[in-house]
C-alpha cells in the first residue's frame, strides 16, 4: 500500500509532468472509482479543458488545483491510490491493461491513466463552486503532516498521554499523524528502539523524542529515494523505488536484525503485519 514517500514520489512526478498541460478529453472504464461527482460523465466534463496548476499531498490524498477558464476559476482534482492504485504518465499507444479505471488525454499524444487492481483507488473531481475538505470528506480527519510545526513534541506526546492502545496502532491512526502506514510505522519503531506492543501512555517523553525524529527521519530518507520496493509500488514512469534493500526490519523476519543479529520476528498487531526485533525494542 502506498504511504507518505509513494504519494510524495508519484506528486513530485505529476508536478513535473502535467503542470501547465491541458486536459483534452478522457474516459472513464470503472465508474466506481469516482467518488464525486455521481455521474462519471460529469467527472470528465468539468476535467475537460481544465489546465493543471499545482499538485498537492495531505497524508496520502493527491490534490491537483486546475485552472477552468481565463475568469480565474479554479476547481480539484483529488487522487487516493489506496491499496494498489497507480498513476502513469505516458503515450496513448500505450496498450491499456485490464485494470485501467480512468484514461485523461493531453496534447502531443500524452495521457494521465489511472490503474487499480484492487479498485478502492478514488478520484474526485470539485467544481468551483464546492470546497475540497466537503468533498473529500476523509481530509477532514487527518492529523498534522509528519514533517510541520503542528507535529511537535508537545502535540505527539499529549496525542499519546493516557492512551491505552498500542504505538503501532496509534502510528497507524491517520488522525494522529498524517501519511504513516505499516511499514514506516514498524521501520521507526525499530529506529526509536520501542516494541511495536507498547503501550502509548506508558512511553517515557526521551522514547517519544527518539519515535517523533525516527518518523521524520525515515519518512524523508524514503522520499529521497523514491519511495520503496515493498508491495507494487511503481512511480509515474513504472519504475520502483528502492528503499527495500535498506529496510531494518519491514520484510525482514527470520533474517538477522542488522544491528545485533537476532532474528527479526512477526507478529499480528490490529490486523496487520507486524516485524521487529526483540532485543533491540524490549517490552517495557
Ligand atoms: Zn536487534
Amino acid at each position: 500500500m502506498p504511504e507518505l514517500p509513494e504519494v510524495e514520489t508519484v506528486r513530485l512526478g505529476l508536478e513535473k509532468a502535467t503542470v501547465g498541460m491541458q486536459v483534452l478529453g478522457g474516459e472513464v472504464l470503472y465508474p466506481r472509482t469516482i467518488a464525486h461527482p455521481q455521474s462519471s460523465q460529469a467527472f470528465i466534463q468539468g476535467l475537460q479543458h481544465a489546465t493543471f496548476l499545482l499538485w498537492k499531498r495531505r497524508g496520502k490524498y493527491l490534490l491537483s488545483q486546475l485552472s477552468l477558464s481565463a475568469n480565474g476559476q479554479t476547481g480539484w482534482l483529488g487522487v487516493h491510490l489506496r491499496m494498489t492504485g497507480q498513476l502513469l504518465w505516458l503515450t496513448q499507444d500505450v496498450p491499456v491493461p485490464k485494470h485501467t479505471r480512468v484514461r485523461l488525454f493531453f496534447g502531443n499524444n500524452c495521457e494521465l491513466r489511472f490503474v487499480d487492481q484492487r479498485t478502492f483507488g478514488q478520484m474526485w473531481w470539485v467544481a468551483p463552486q464546492e470546497d475540497p475538505q466537503t468533498i473529500i470528506s476523509g481530509l477532514q480527519k487527518l492529523g498534522p503532516e509528519p514533517f510541520s510545526e503542528e507535529f511537535s513534541l508537545k502535540y505527539f506526546s499529549n496525542s499519546l498521554q493516557g492512551r491505552k492502545r498500542s504505538i503501532k496502532s496509534a502510528l497507524l491512526d491517520q488522525a494522529l499523524v498524517a501519511g504513516v502506514g505499516n511499514i514506516y510505522a514498524d521501520e521507526a519503531l525499530f529506529m526509536s528502539g520501542i516494541s511495536p506492543t507498547t503501550l502509548c501512555h506508558q512511553l517515557r517523553v526521551e522514547q517519544v523524542q527518539r519515535l517523533r525524529t525516527a518518523i521524520i527521519d525515515v519518512l524523508s530518507t524514503s522520499i529521497g529515494v523514491g519511495g520503496t520496493t515493498f508491495s507494487d509500488f511503481r512511480d509515474l514512469k513504472g519504475v520502483n523505488g528502492n528503499y527495500g534493500g535498506m529496510a531494518w526490519v519491514y520484510g525482514r523476519h527470520g533474517q538477522p536484525c542488522r544491528t545485533c543479529g537476532h532474528t527479526i520476528e512477526r507478529i499480528k498487531l490490529v490486523g496487520r503485519s507486524t516485524h521487529f526485533c526483540p532485543q533491540c525494542q524490549p517490552e517495557s
